[in-house]
């Protein structure tokens, strides 16, 4: 049995005060499932002090490097001291806006998972590529790229978020069928070459637009472990709401 995991993923958005009141919401998430918060690295301190026991920090980047003249960069092990249990890995943002290919966010992956930190890997494919049906193909070629660079299986312990790019911040959400869909295929690729128990524990979330009024039905899916929650985990309400839409489900 999986438990499903609710993450948040505040993006360059939020202060101490929308830490101090997703704390406090936080306290009345009766613990059916896992709830996880990744602000921007400023306010992890805030957050690892405020955030109720049991509740899991995250981060939403991390460098590839263990230490040295990377300015501007945060390490594995910093984001461990800092408290973090999570840390995103190739969100579609990254990928897009800062240029972070297949092989990078490998890198990252081994230096998470190295350093014993959880990583979510995130993988999507863009409007473009679902019309011209390569989201497989698209996807297939990200999650393998993890498994080439890791010795053993990558993906054990690890989480994996289907984020359609198409979905992230638009508004618009991937049907039921069409995550469970990928969710069924990303599995399957898991299992061919880091076995079915591997892939059988594997927990998978999915995220893009996932919100208070569509959580349930998603969450209902067989492959569809929790959430990568974007602008509707910067309203401590609606995040609250879709957590106990996967804590009752
Ligand atoms: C995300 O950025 O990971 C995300 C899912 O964003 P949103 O929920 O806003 O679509």
């Amino acid at each position: 049995m999986r438990r499903k995991l609710i993450a948040g993923n505040w993006k360059m958005n939020g202060d101490q005060d929308l830490v101090r009141r997703v704390a406090e919401h936080a306290a009345d998430s009766g613990g059916g499932a896992e709830m996880a918060v990744c602000p921007p690295f400023p306010l992890l301190a805030a957050a690892a002090s405020q955030l109720p026991f049991g509740v899991a920090l995250g981060a939403q980047d991390v460098s590839e490097y263990e230490a040295g003249a990377y300015t501007g960069e945060v390490s594995a092990g910093m984001l461990l001291e800092a408290g973090c249990r999570y840390v995103i890995v190739g969100h579609s943002e990254r990928r897009t806006l800062y240029g972070e290919d297949n092989g990078r966010v490998a890198g990252k992956f081994v230096a998470a998972r190295g350093a014993g930190l959880t990583p979510i890997l995130c993988v999507g494919e863009t409007l473009a590529e679902r019309d011209a049906e390569r989201t497989e193909v698209v996807v297939g070629e990200q999650l393998d790229a993890i498994m080439d660079a890791v010795d053993g299986p990558a993906f054990q312990g690890a989480v994996i978020a289907y984020e359609p790019v198409w979905a992230i911040g638009t508004g618009r959400t991937a049907t039921p069928d069409q995550a469970q869909a990928v969710h069924a295929f990303i599995r399957q690729r898991v299992a061919e070459r880091d076995g079915s128990e591997v892939a059988d524990q594997l927990r998978l979330l999915y995220g893009g637009s996932m919100k208070a009024e569509n959580a349930a039905e998603l969450l209902a899916q067989p492959d569809i472990d929790g959430g990568l929650i974007g602008g509707a985990s910067l309203d401590p309400e609606s995040f609250l709401s879709i957590y106990n839409a996967a804590a009752e489900g």
